[in-house]
């Protein structure tokens, strides 16, 4: 399963499967930066060489079709249907394949959810975008990784109700007693190392920037990276 489906993703994400062995698409919102490659992802299931590829779940918020239609063109595309099923996510629970998984609404300019997937007696928490919720610690609450947006630095003026500080995501990070923070959507031009600075304050566990090609071993979430080696905090004491 794909969860989001941002501008850029398509493209990397076939160095780690291949596309038409994805079986499912989990979509927390439909801003661009979060969905649009669905539509590229469309054409790999309608006209590989192995012939058009039967449907497969695509869970996300009301009007994820036309959402998603729109990107073809301002008629939309009746074949989206053919591609994907569409299912509209609601709050509560549901199995998706092997997991299972609580959703809430969070707290962004259009309808978004965050999600907490638990397989095997592990679990990750994923905000989804958001500003400041209630819901955020209770989706993270005891994860083992709980991967939060921080696009913004601590600063005046901040928006409200778009998306979290890193400091903001490790106050819930704390509250929620996870096991390790993974810092994501950080905007291009903030420091990732002011992130950290500015996380660490407020959240003693296991702290890092997502990287590209990151690889999280949930059954071993607090131990080094599977792949790169990396711990999850550069901290000697971590
Ligand atoms: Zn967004
Ligand atoms: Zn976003």
């Amino acid at each position: 399963m794909v969860v989001d489906f941002g501008n850029g993703a398509i493209g990397p994400l076939q160095r780690y499967v291949d596309l038409l062995e994805i079986d499912a698409v989990l979509l927390s919102h439909l801003h661009a930066d979060h969905c649009v490659d669905l539509y590229s992802y469309s054409i790999a299931r309608a006209f590989s060489p192995a012939g058009q590829q039967p449907p497969i779940p695509v869970y996300g918020p009301a009007g994820t079709a036309q959402r998603i239609g729109l990107i073809h063109g301002i008629a939309g595309d009746e074949e989206l249907t053919k591609r994907f099923t569409f299912e509209t996510l609601e709050p509560g629970r549901m199995i998706i394949g092997p997991l299972e998984v609580h959703l809430a609404h969070v707290n962004h300019p259009v309808e978004t959810f965050g999600f907490r997937f638990t397989h095997s007696g592990r679990t990750i928490a994923y905000t989804g975008d958001t500003g400041l919720t209630e819901a955020v610690p209770g989706l993270a609450a005891g994860a083992d990784v709980f991967l939060s947006e921080a696009a913004f630095l601590e600063g005046p003026d901040l928006p409200p109700d778009m998306h979290l500080t890193a400091r903001e995501a490790a106050v819930y990070a704390n509250r929620a007693d996870a096991g390790r923070l993974i810092l994501t959507h950080l905007r291009p031009w903030n420091d990732p190392d002011i992130a950290r600075q500015e996380a660490s304050s407020a959240f003693g566990g296991i702290l890092d920037i997502a990287t590209a090609g990151q690889v999280i071993d949930l059954g071993n979430a607090l131990a080094l990276d599977a792949g790169t080696g990396r711990a999850g905090n550069d901290s000697p004491d971590a």
